[in-house]
């Protein structure tokens, strides 16, 4: 089998109220698909994480990446991941990082179709079938107040859910403190409550606030540092009882190295998406399950759900359920869903992933 073409698609839709986090706002939200075709007719897709504009440099650097592809046997990852990212010629990090994680994840996909096997069968097999979840909400949004954040909180732990996640970082930290106490008494006392900063704090305000809210049965501390910040990572996990996650903004098994060597968090989340596609994040996992340590995916969950169901780590699945962007339960044909607060991984070859081109063809823009 070989590869014949790559090409590179952009879709973008407004979001009914921008939401926001610690460090940034979101008018739009979208989705950035590689796709590769072979000889054989078996096409792959693959997904791209955490932009939502750029779209024209990532098709450029799809574009230079094409000539290295074609012709290649698709099976060939490591080798393909080995040529893709060198050293001087396309940058270690960052936007061609990500679009090598688009491209990988294709070539899985493509892997599946070919096999006629989900993902999760071809790597690890079976670990854990049903896989818990937590919600991901609880941004800042224009006329949200306490009371609003609370149902919504209220609301995205229906259906069994036993976890949900809040934006924290976004305003004074005697602000978030009180935003976390609401959400805490609205939830009870048997969610589970994590809080994201979203790399929004110095040191000294991460200690802040981890101080102030200790007491509220906080599960994790997701990105309270700028994530090269390494020492602050190390400092801070030995000076709080709150766990810290980190590794959304982390790329490929170096990075992930350095956050384990720096013994920097708890619990780590690599992102497919962004840092290296499934071949980098098998590895990572691998790395962390020598550690000892827990990995829970960050992003797009009809991706994750693969990775999280084949290996013997997984935590926690993240998981968002449309009351941000109702398009994340309609942009694919059959959506992952929410069953008394779990997942399972489709059975459909490959990733299981088609998109629904009657809802999102009208938002591409390349
Ligand atoms: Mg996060």
């Amino acid at each position: 089998m070989k590869i014949t073409n790559v090409s590179y698609k952009s879709y973008r839709w407004p979001l009914a109220t921008p939401i926001r986090n610690g460090k940034h706002i979101y008018p739009e939200a979208g989705l950035n698909v590689i796709q590769i075709d072979t000889d054989e007719n078996i096409s792959g897709i693959g997904l791209i994480g955490g932009v939502h504009n750029g779209s024209d440099i990532f098709s450029s650097i799809t574009s230079h990446f094409k000539e290295t592809l074609i012709g290649e046997d698709p099976f060939n990852t490591e080798r393909i991941f080995y040529d893709l990212w060198q050293p001087k010629i396309i940058g270690r990090r960052g936007m061609s990082t990500r679009i090598i994680s688009g491209i990988d994840i294709a070539l899985w996909d493509i892997k599946g179709k070919y096999t006629k096997l989900p993902l999760y069968k071809l790597i690890g097999g079976q670990f854990n079938k049903r896989i818990p979840v937590y919600v991901a909400g609880g941004y800042y949004e224009e006329g949200k107040g306490l009371k609003q954040l609370g149902e919504e909180m209220v609301n995205n732990s229906a259906s069994g859910v036993t976890a949900v996640k809040m934006k924290i970082g976004g305003v004074s930290i005697n602000e978030d403190v009180e935003r976390v106490k609401t959400v805490r008494s609205a939830i009870g006392s048997d969610i589970k409550l994590l809080v994201d900063a979203n790399c929004a704090y110095q040191y000294h305000e991460a200690i802040d606030i981890a101080r102030k809210i200790e007491n509220q049965d906080i599960f994790w501390f997701e990105e309270p540092l700028p994530p090269d910040d390494y020492d602050g990572y190390q400092k801070l996990s030995q000076s709080t009882n709150i766990p810290i996650a980190t590794g959304e903004n982390e790329y490929t098994k170096f990075g992930f190295r350095d956050l384990i060597k720096n013994r920097c968090a708890s619990i780590l989340q690599p992102d497919a998406l962004t840092m290296g596609g499934v071949s980098e994040f098998l590895k990572v996992s691998y790395m962390a399950q020598a550690e000892n340590l827990p990995i829970s995916p960050h992003g797009n969950q009809d991706v994750q759900i693969h990775l999280i169901s084949s290996i013997s780590n997984g935590l926690l699945l993240e998981y968002y359920n449309g009351s941000t962007d109702p398009m994340w339960l309609d942009m694919f044909e059959e959506p992952l869903q929410i069953t008394d607060g779990h997942v399972v991984a489709p059975e459909r070859p490959g990733l299981g992933i088609n998109l629904n081109h009657s809802a999102i063809s009208k938002y591409q823009v390349i």
